[in-house]
């Protein structure tokens, strides 16, 4: 009697514990995905171009801490194809990098490889292979080091200040491009010149093939109930390593 009573209770507690699985799972804090610029030990003079910049020594101790607290890098694309798959990863972030400067290949890719760690970088198409940016053969071999390397427009225009022909020749070029030069890969993952976007834009992602775009709203990645606008949180220039401790923390 004894013994099927106490049967009894685990059945019940087991039940208990099948009905919370759901209300667990919408409190899941979600992945944060952070964004940065330029990784290089130059630092500009001007305070935006100093805001946008973080120096090596501070990037590598931002990588030491994800590995010291066991925080995984995933790219954008693999987090959006988790989710798609009803999967939630834990512990985890996504480090992307806008633009395509330069020092992408030449900084932050050495070290973020030295850390067994992954980055997404946004690159703007119409710069590549000019001045100070990257070129597509180093696109490439970043590529081929795990990185994923994918769309931010073609001149890097404000998307919300263009016409459907226009936001079609930005998005589209870029898309397009990258297809070209990066051995017929697709990009699925996009990041919006200045965050900006309107419902011209949404409409466009879903019809560029793009599963997922990142904007610079305030946040932590949940879901796609949204997936083109997602978003995004800045690293900045003077932030020590007890704000990467909040910014990574969901
Ligand atoms: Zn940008």
């Amino acid at each position: 009697m004894k013994r099927s009573r106490h049967l009894a209770c685990l059945a019940f507690a087991m039940l208990v514990t099948v009905a919370q699985r759901p209300s667990a799972a919408a409190t899941w804090p979600g992945v944060p995905v952070l964004m940065y610029h330029k990784v290089d030990a130059v630092v500009p003079r001007d305070a935006v171009g100093r805001d946008l910049t973080v120096e090596p020594a501070a990037f590598e101790a931002q990588l030491r801490y994800l590995r010291d607290h066991r925080i995984a890098t995933i790219t954008a694309e693999e987090l959006a194809r988790d989710l798609a798959r009803g999967r939630r990863p834990q512990r985890a972030v996504v480090l992307t990098f806008d633009d395509g400067y330069e020092d992408a290949a030449t900084v932050a890719t050495p070290l973020l490889r030295k850390y067994g760690a992954r980055g997404t970088f946004f690159v703007s198409s119409g710069f590549v292979g000019t001045p100070r940016h990257l070129t597509w053969r180093e696109m490439r071999a970043m590529r081929a080091a795990g990185m994923e390397v994918t769309c931010h427009g073609t001149m890097h225009l404000d998307l919300s200040t263009l016409d459907r022909a226009g936001q079609t020749a930005e998005a589209g070029g870029c898309v397009s491009r990258f297809g070209r030069y990066l051995g017929g890969v697709r990009p699925v993952t996009y990041a919006y010149p200045a965050g900006k976007f309107d419902a011209v834009t949404l409409d466009l992602m879903k019809r560029l093939g793009i599963v997922a775009a990142f904007t610079e709203i305030p946040g932590t990645v949940t879901d796609l109930a949204r997936p083109f606008e997602l978003p995004r949180r800045r690293v900045r220039h003077d932030d020590d390593v007890a704000r990467f401790g909040e910014l990574v923390t969901p």
